[in-house]
């Protein structure tokens, strides 16, 4: 299909710097974990963005040396020849696509960890690290801020080396040029600190340092937090302006990449869709635009086309920045250019992405199952190979889980039944999706329910109760996918015991699970919200009591409601939220019993009640440590178990236990795929479906395939062989 005429904007070519981008569409420097050791992930998973029509692909920070080590995050690294030798092959890629490379060089002053190289860092003062205050960074003479301006001229060299054709500076997230900057980090009173010009000065001697390493050859950029969000403590709008007035006076900066908040702040950034709407950041850009004659990036979690107009018409920015966006859907361009928007993978703002940063994996990604794939188990986003002996398949369930592995199973040429015992497919998202902040999650559903509905050969049938095993093995399919999910218990069981909570019993009126509630069981006005689960159903059940007017009191074992959250960038504004709504949290703490009547009582205990002390030898029949039967009695009028899930799997056991009738069916093989198999969050549960249609054809579709890994072997050459 032809573009619509109205998008025509976002495909012009821009001049940015020494080069021209061919269109507007922008990927963003962010964490991928792969930085400059896995070189096949790295180059496969930017790559794919560039295929996907983005016109500038970035890598996430770059460490210019040693000094600047997060480990145990994974930063990208220009220290060496080897480096250079890995990062050119994602540039290679990146070029094969007709896009440009860039790549984000970063120094953390007193940000980074250190603890692989065992450095400290020098900053502009000595300050401990936010974040490990054990850490302090080392107050920079003169002399060593000039060795700090060669590590990155000769980092800058390296880029050039590695095919890179631009080079964002990071001068936000806290990161050392905003330290300087900042008032709140720099107390010099020489040169480099005092006065706003002074204050500037390292930022623009940054600037002039790559520029002069490269020669004017390549695209030097700098990212800029134009607000940090602290207030007066911090870099404010005016502060931020003033930076780009002053360095597009020197004509050293050729593009702007703007975003908001700082390292920790992240989360006001990446805004998480539960506190924040898409393309949110138009007042962060248009002023900085109406400075700079270079062009400028405006991120945001922009997914829509029509927003990326108003974008680029209204004056706001030059170039549709994407990190999320272009996660979710490398092809967003493509799908914009060929006339097909209804096909973009919409990102849903949940920060899982994020959140593997944090956790120290790969990334991952809710919507599309095949990021950080690419390589290492050769998926492509768009492209499925055809089904080796196409047969008739039955999945039971369309839960995030039973719809992707239809779509795929569609894809590749399958014949499909979906069956959904409810009126309407999605399965648990449709209760998610009205918890409190959390509608655009509804996206798994509707992206997958519009995929399907094109796939001529899957058949989708809603409201057909519950299966049977009879149903299944008369239904006439040759193979049978089980994905019937899982439910939250009713009998109160959790990781903290293992054991159900005597008195827990959720088909009593004042106890209830999460599913019960948006049923519409009927609470009352004192709740008290039981949370071991630590992600968004016990916030999401509380947030809905408060906002219903109950007294809510959250019950968890982890240190802070919703702890998992702190991950996702949601913590903070979790905690203000919670803060601001009143809604009381006992953290640390688990209910040994629950005594239901006209009073509802909780007995919640604090774990650490026995004493510090282990007796040794170990006393037999009971704990070691000084027994306590302390406990605190909450009175409510309900309870609510977000304790634990469990797999609904009464189909699949009823199947298993019938194998012996598959093949007088005609049925070859049935497998059970997501939550049904073990309860996982939303994004393992996708990843599960889809693996399952890729590797279909395969004799053992229920075991995964091993997939590549990227490490040294000793005394060998790599492999595999890139
Ligand atoms: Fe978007 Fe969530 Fe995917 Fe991240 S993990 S790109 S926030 S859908």
């Amino acid at each position: 299909m032809a573009r619509d005429p109205k998008y025509d904007v976002l495909f012009e070519p821009v001049k940015i710097g020494p080069k021209v981008a061919r269109n507007r569409f922008f990927a963003v420097p962010h964490c991928n974990q792969a930085g400059s050791d896995k070189p096949g992930v790295q180059a496969a998973f930017r790559g794919m963005k560039a295929e996907g029509g983005w016109s500038v692909v970035c890598t996430e920070y770059c460490s210019i040396g040693p000094e600047s080590d997060d480990f145990p995050h994974t930063s990208a690294r220009l220290w060496d020849d080897g480096d250079v030798i890995n990062l050119r092959h994602m540039t290679d890629v990146v070029h094969s696509h007709d896009a440009l490379a860039g790549v984000q060089l970063w120094f953390g002053g007193g940000f980074a960890q250190g603890l692989e190289s065992g450095e400290p860092q020098r900053g502009p003062s000595e300050y401990p690290n936010e974040n490990n205050p054990q850490n302090y960074s080392h107050a920079c003479t003169v002399a060593e801020i000039k060795e700090i301006l060669k590590l990155y001229a000769e980092a800058a060299k390296r880029a050039e080396q590695a095919g890179f054709d631009l080079i964002d500076l990071i001068a936000s997230d806290s990161h050392l040029p905003v330290q300087f900057l900042s008032p709140h980090f720099n107390h010099r009173t020489d040169e480099y600190g005092g006065s706003f010009e002074n204050r500037a000065r390292f930022w623009l001697e940054c600037l002039e340092a790559l520029r002069e390493a490269t020669g004017g050859r390549l695209v030097i950029d700098s990212r800029i937090a134009i607000d940090e969000l602290r207030g007066p403590d911090g870099i404010e709008l005016e502060d931020g302006l003033r930076f780009v007035e002053l360095a597009e006076r020197e004509g050293l900066c050729d593009a702007w990449l703007v975003k908001v908040s700082t390292y920790n702040g992240w989360g006001n950034d990446s805004g998480p869709s539960r506190f924040f709407k898409s393309h949110n950041q138009g007042w962060a850009t248009k002023p900085v635009k109406e400075i700079a004659k270079g062009p400028v990036v405006q991120v945001g979690r922009l997914t829509s086309p029509d927003d990326m107009v108003q974008v680029i018409e209204e004056g706001e920015a030059d170039f549709i920045g994407g990190a999320r966006p272009s996660i979710a859907d490398p092809y967003l361009p493509k799908k914009i250019e060929e006339g097909r928007p209804g096909d973009i993978r919409e990102c849903i703002g949940c920060n899982v992405c994020v959140s593997r940063f944090w956790i120290g994996s790969n990334l991952a990604c809710t919507q599309n199952a095949t990021a950080m794939e690419e390589y290492r188990r050769g998926w492509h986003p768009e492209i499925f190979t055809e089904a080796v002996s196409p047969c008739s398949v039955l999945v039971v369930g369309a839960g995030p889980a039973g719809m992707e592995c239809a779509r795929v199973l569609g894809l590749r040429g399958y014949d499909v039944h979906l069956r959904e015992a409810e009126a309407e497919i999605g399965g648990c998202v449709r209760d998610i999706m009205r918890y409190p902040g959390l509608a655009e999650w509804g996206r798994v559903i509707t992206y997958r329910e519009s995929q399907l509905e094109k796939l001529k050969n899957v058949e989708v049938h809603t409201g057909v109760g519950a299966m049977s095993a009879d149903d299944v093995l008369n239904y006439g399919a040759e193979k049978v996918v089980i994905a019937t999910g899982a439910s939250w218990r009713e009998d109160g069981l959790s990781g903290v015991s293992l054991a159900a909570i005597p008195g827990a019993d959720a088909s009593k009126p004042q106890l209830s699970t999460p599913e019960q509630i948006m049923a519409g069981k009927e609470v009352g006005d004192r709740v008290v919200v039981l949370d071991a689960d630590g992600y968004f159903t016990g916030i999401g059940m509380a947030e809905l009591m408060a906002d219903a007017g109950k007294q809510v009191t959250m019950i968890v074992p982890q240190a802070q409601a919703s702890y998992y959250t702190v991950y996702t960038l949601e913590g903070d504004n979790v905690q203000h939220m919670l803060h601001e709504k009143k809604i009381a949290v006992m953290p640390f703490h688990w209910a040994e019993a629950i005594e239901a009547g006209n009073v509802t009582t909780v007995r919640a205990f604090n774990l650490y009640r026995e004493g510090y002390r282990i007796e040794m030898p170990t006393p037999a029949g009971r704990s070691p440590r000084k027994a306590s039967d302390e406990v605190t009695e909450v009175e409510c009028d309900n309870v609510i178990l977000v304790t634990a899930r469990r797999s609904n799997r009464a189909l699949l056991d009823a199947l298993e236990a019938r194998e012996s009738e598959w093949r007088a069916n005609g049925i070859e093989g049935v497998y059970p795929v997501g939550d049904c198999y073990a309860p996982r969050i939303l994004q393992l549960a996708i990843f599960d479906g889809h693996r399952l249609a890729r590797e279909f054809d395969e004799p053992d579709a229920r075991t995964p395939k091993p997939f590549i890994r990227e490490r040294p072997i000793w005394g060998q050459e790599a492999m595999p062989r890139l």
